[in-house]
């Protein structure tokens, strides 16, 4: 609901505290008592022309929440003091209402089909209208496709598009924090419907809506929030089944009740579900996720994850094979000229999201992986040294690196005696390919049998004395930066007359 108090012409962040003060629209002003006939309508906001955060502070979130309070914690002393009485009775009474209608009216099948149709159109004048063309700017749509989803969307009874876009630009913007007006991080309860049955704990962090604000349609559904409402979430639902087939009555009920909390809990879940099921493919650094189930039951706006990341895009689903009505709504809208300028991220920006994604699970999976010793990590041996240890321990060279083949000699499936007979010599040839050229496998088993590096005979730098599962690593850029320094300076230890690694 559209705050009663404006703060337009000047940045809102120092202003009047203009935080949204309830769910649905005020009740109109008293008509004057000129006698003439007074239509009334919700106060229209002048028109803002001055971004609100064009001066906000560089440490504007930190500031804010440090310079301004919270309400006080709900208790059960002070509830029925915070309750936001106008969301509450809408959002308890609208499914109370639906729930007696359940219980003491018909369900004709048109008037089922047409409720799940009416479903439809109110939920895209929220997801493809409220959210992806105004709160987002994925788009841009012709007149007639404006006015048809700012009053689908009016059907939804979510507030007017600019109080509804003020909130999820603040969302976005502060995903997470206490600036967030359904974060996340106060749970499910919170983020799904409890910010709105109370008076909101802090004034939403500052989000530009002048743009909006310049926007006739969306002024026009402010204005007339009201009787749309009352038209698009009741008497329409009431009326096309009650002239259609006679059913007024299941109307009202079916399509107009019923509809309307499917309607607000589907919405709802986008700012509940989609913060808590499902996976993170493109970022995971704030709670919004991707799954199914979420697209399911929001019409599409369950790929979240991605939505955070790209929130211009007109998609939420990028594969065709996900469920994403309402891109595909939009993109029939652009068939039939009704829209234009869909916006969509360039491909390799959203595959670079993925790609970081997919080298994190990478990571902390090779991190779980026990690795040879690096040549850094072992004793450099001369070859007199490795010839006299040899006689007391089986020792074989292969690229640079000796190896203590003691515990392997009876497993060696070639047989021990071709262990055996290079035992202070240089199996290198053999090994890659002389006698059998030794698999993947091999070749990273025989690495962890390394206890130390010949002097002067190292062939380490070559691919051959890396075995194949250290070939591809992922390197953090500051290690590369380490990596870097410590071949300009060769740390490597010299020479040891010592023994050779256990
Ligand atoms: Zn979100
Ligand atoms: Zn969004």
């Amino acid at each position: 609901m559209p705050p009663a108090r404006w703060s337009a012409g000047k940045p809102e962040w120092d202003g009047p505290l203009t935080a949204p003060t309830g769910y649905l629209a005020q009740p109109p002003r008293a008509p004057p008592s000129s006698g003439v006939l007074h239509i009334p309508t919700l106060p229209t906001p002048p028109i803002d022309t001055i971004p609100s955060d064009i001066n906000i502070p560089d440490n504007y979130v930190a500031h804010t929440l440090s310079t301004t309070k919270p309400l006080p914690p709900i208790t059960w002393n002070n509830w029925w003091k915070e309750l936001n009485y106008i969301s509450t009775t809408i959002l308890t009474v609208t499914p109370a209402i639906a729930i007696y209608g359940l219980f003491t009216t018909k369900l004709h099948w048109q008037t089922a089909l047409f409720s799940v149709f009416w479903y439809f159109v109110t939920a895209l004048g929220i997801t493809a209208g409220y959210h992806r063309l105004w709160a987002h700017r994925a788009y841009n749509a012709s007149p007639a496709l404006e006015y048809a989803l700012a009053a689908a969307g009016a059907g939804a009874a979510q507030g007017s598009i600019r109080w509804w876009s003020r909130g999820h630009r603040a969302h976005h913007r502060y995903t997470d924090t206490d600036l967030d007006p359904y974060n996340a991080h106060k749970g499910l309860l919170w983020s799904h419907i409890g910010w709105m049955l109370v008076k909101p704990r802090r004034k939403p962090g500052v989000a530009d809506v002048s743009d909006l604000s310049r926007n006739k349609v969306v002024m026009w559904q402010h204005k007339w929030y009201l009787y749309l409402f009352i038209i698009m979430a009741f008497l329409v639902p009431s009326v096309v089944p009650g002239l259609g087939w006679g059913d007024y009555r299941g109307g009202f009920f079916y399509a107009g009740a019923m509809r309307l909390t499917f309607v607000h809990h589907s919405t709802f879940c986008v700012n509940s579900l989609a913060h808590y099921l499902g996976a993170t493919p493109f970022d995971d650094k704030h709670t919004p996720r991707d799954h199914f189930f979420t697209a399911l039951v929001t019409v599409g706006e369950g790929y979240h994850n991605f939505h955070h990341q790209f929130p211009m895009d007109y998609r939420n689903a990028i594969k065709w094979y996900q469920y994403d009505p309402t891109k595909w709504f939009i993109t029939v809208c652009y068939f039939f000229g009704l829209a234009s300028h869909l916006k969509a991220f360039p491909e390799g920006e959203i595959k670079k999201g993925q790609l970081t994604m997919e080298l994190k699970k990478l990571e902390r999976k090779s991190q779980s992986v026990v690795w040879p010793k690096s040549s850094n990590d072992l004793p450099v041996i001369t070859w007199e040294s490795f010839q006299e240890q040899s006689l007391t321990r089986p020792l074989i060279l292969i690229s640079g690196f000796i190896h203590d083949v003691s515990s392997f000699l009876d497993e060696h499936p070639g047989g021990r005696h071709l262990l055996a007979k290079m035992i202070g010599k240089d199996a290198s040839t053999a090994f890659f390919g002389g006698v059998y050229d030794h698999s993947n496998a091999a070749h990273n088993l025989l690495a962890m049998m390394r206890v130390g590096v010949l002097q002067h005979g190292l062939e380490l730098e070559s691919e051959r004395a890396i075995p194949p599962s250290q070939r591809l690593q992922i390197v953090r850029a500051v290690q590369i930066a380490d990596l870097v320094r410590a071949a300009e300076h060769d740390e490597r230890p010299g020479p040891a007359d010592g023994r050779l690694e256990d």
